[in-house]
């Protein structure tokens, strides 16, 4: 946005510092007589769109359309011109003045004159997809004078984005077709996936001109826009919300370590199954996206598993009996399988702490404190890997539940210190599943085990003077050789960890977990090794660790 010749310019220099090609001068309230526009295109450090967007048209510019033309008279014909000057196809449409002007200023097959610029016409729809979406584009495509389609709309879920890239893929005339808001990040994103002209970048993120429009520094250094080509692999991490997610930084940072040729977005799908099979199928069934796998969070876990059961993929065992899974792979003939490397990433992040291989959990005692989602992996996979397992829950009936759920034989019901009941899973390893038994919170002072994990909120951001286990009140054995692990991630060493470090525990703080799951998940797809050093450093540098 033009406030000034100078102010324009300087915002240009450091966008052709972050890396832009071209700069868009939208100079909707710099259209004053006193304003400089043939300074302001002849001084720029960047090659650049004019444009002067109406207030009709989601701009600034409250000029009428006579005066609007007159501005454009002066900046096209005071100075050298501009790459590109962008006019709106409903202006064009309405007004021969215009297009009479236009003809003059740009450069097109039937130019008498000499003219450089060219003629962007752009279409915008800030609430949805335009029902005449089509109409527009013929109507572009037939204006000789227009060199570039620009083409740009709300996109109300992903699916949108596809028809983006359909768009681009079709290639009419050089395109720009862009969705807004939170769901149309991907048009913008892959844009040069699918050789769009271009995409919009803004230097800071209150700068932005459009819904959705992420930073030049996102697009470059996160979304690695300069590695990305047409056969580049897309992941993304699924769920609702997912804005805060630290995924796609770890990923990206991945492939750009290892050198992958892929990019991982953030795929915002509304709760409700119809929404997840619908968008997830739509992307799946556009083969040149080369949609590759997804990491699945709160609240599609479930969907997940039922989706690839209804398209006939595989599902891996323990996250069948688990009931959640939050991986997707994508084979690439399409076929499709669901993991869990919730559990996994427990499992390894405990024998790391430990400096033990996975076979001599077998035996050990394992104290899960809470009975939700994060609880139910967890116990499932130490139960797998042959341990015992004590649940504690201020809900005792759904610790109770959990238990019953991975033990074969038995009540499922202990006093919370010996072992009780007995079964679960071996998920295909030939150590004997461990036993798993419940227990009321208040006995886990009393509790034995050798593991503690907290899988319940407490403690979390905000509430970091809470913890699940007072210090006053902890186990007896607590100390040297008892490992204390925590899946809450933020803060990264929460009350508990400090306490329990304290007395000499070995702790194991959330992060850890979060970055061992992506890692399995990174591993699953791209079958090279995960980057945990890289991961960790992106998890601690955005926690601010
Ligand atoms: P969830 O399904 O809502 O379960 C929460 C559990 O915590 C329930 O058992 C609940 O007990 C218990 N709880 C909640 N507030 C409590 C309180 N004030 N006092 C006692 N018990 C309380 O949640 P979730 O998805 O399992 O997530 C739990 C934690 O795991 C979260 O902090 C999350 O950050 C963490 N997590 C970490 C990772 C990672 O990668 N590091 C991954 C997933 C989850 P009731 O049954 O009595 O309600």
């Amino acid at each position: 946005m033009v406030e000034a010749v100078q102010q324009a310019h300087a915002a240009a220099a450091r966008a052709a510092e972050g890396g832009a090609d071209l700069v868009e001068y939208r100079i909707d309230t710099f259209t004053g007589p006193d304003c400089d526009l043939a300074g302001l295109v002849d001084g720029s450090p960047l090659p650049c769109i004019l444009t002067c967007r109406p207030v009709w048209e989601g701009g600034l510019c409250e000029l009428d359309e006579t005066a609007r033309l007159k501005v454009f008279e002066r900046a096209m014909t005071a100075g050298r011109p501009p790459a590109y000057i962008d006019i709106e196809l409903a202006a064009y449409q309405k007004s021969p003045d215009l297009r009479r002007a236009v003809a003059r200023w740009v450069d097109h097959p039937g130019q008498v004159g000499r003219a450089d610029a060219g003629l962007i016409l752009s279409s915008h729809d800030f609430e949805q997809r335009p029902v005449d979406l089509y109409q527009r584009i013929e109507a572009m495509v037939a204006a000789a004078a227009c060199r570039v389609i620009k083409l740009a709309w709300r996109a109300r879920s992903l699916r949108d984005n596809i028809e983006a890239f359909e768009l681009l893929r079709h290639g009419y005339k050089p395109t720009i077709a862009l969705c807004m808001g939170e769901a149309g990040l991907p048009s913008r994103v892959l844009a040069r996936k699918f050789n769009g002209l271009l995409t919009f970048a803004a230097l800071e993120a209150d700068q932005a001109t459009a819904p959705g429009q992420p930073t030049l520094e996102q697009l470059k250094t996160l979304y690695r826009w300069d590695a990305t080509g047409p056969l580049t692999r897309v992941y993304g991490v699924i769920g609702h919300p997912v804005g805060h997610s630290m995924s796609p930084a770890i990923h990206n940072a991945g492939f750009d370590h290892t050198g992958f040729d892929g990019v991982y977005l953030p795929m915002p799908i509304p709760p409700d199954y119809t929404h997840f099979k619908a968008t997830v199928g739509a992307w799946l069934d556009m083969a040149d996206l080369h949609f590759r796998g997804a990491s699945v969070t709160i609240p599609h876990k479930e969907n997940l598993l039922r989706f690839v059961a209804e398209r006939g993929g595989q599902i891996e065992p323990l996250a069948a009996r688990i009931g959640a899974a939050n991986t997707l792979t994508v084979g690439d003939d399409g076929t499709l399988h669901a993991s869990n490397s919730d559990y996994a990433a427990a499992l390894d992040a405990v024998c790391n702490g430990l400096g033990i291989g996975r076979a001599e959990l077998a035996g050990r005692r394992v104290a899960v404190i809470g009975a939700g989602g994060a609880a139910r992996a967890i116990v499932a996979g130490f139960a797998a890997a042959g341990a015992t397992v004590v649940v504690y829950n201020r809900t005792l009936e759904r610790a109770r539940q959990l238990a019953e759920a991975f033990s074969a034989g038995g009540d499922g019901v202990g006093d919370g210190g010996g072992p009780a009941g007995g079964g679960g899973d071996a998920a295909g390893t030939d150590v004997a599943p461990g036993k798993v038994v419940a227990a009321p919170l208040e006995k886990l002072c009393d509790c034995c085990c050798q593991i503690y994990i907290n899988c319940t909120p407490i403690g979390m951001h905000p509430d970091v003077d809470k913890t699940p286990i007072e210090a006053s009140a902890a186990p007896r054995q607590w100390g040297e050789g008892t490992v204390v692990f925590d899946t809450i991630y933020n803060p990264i060493e929460t009350r508990l960890l400090r306490e329990a470090r304290a007395a000499d525990c070995i702790t194991i703080p959330g992060t850890e977990m979060f970055t061992r799951q992506a890692a399995a998940q990174f591993q699953t797809w791209t079958g090279r090794e995960a980057p945990l050093e890289v991961f960790e450093g992106v998890m601690r540098k955005r926690m601010g660790g």
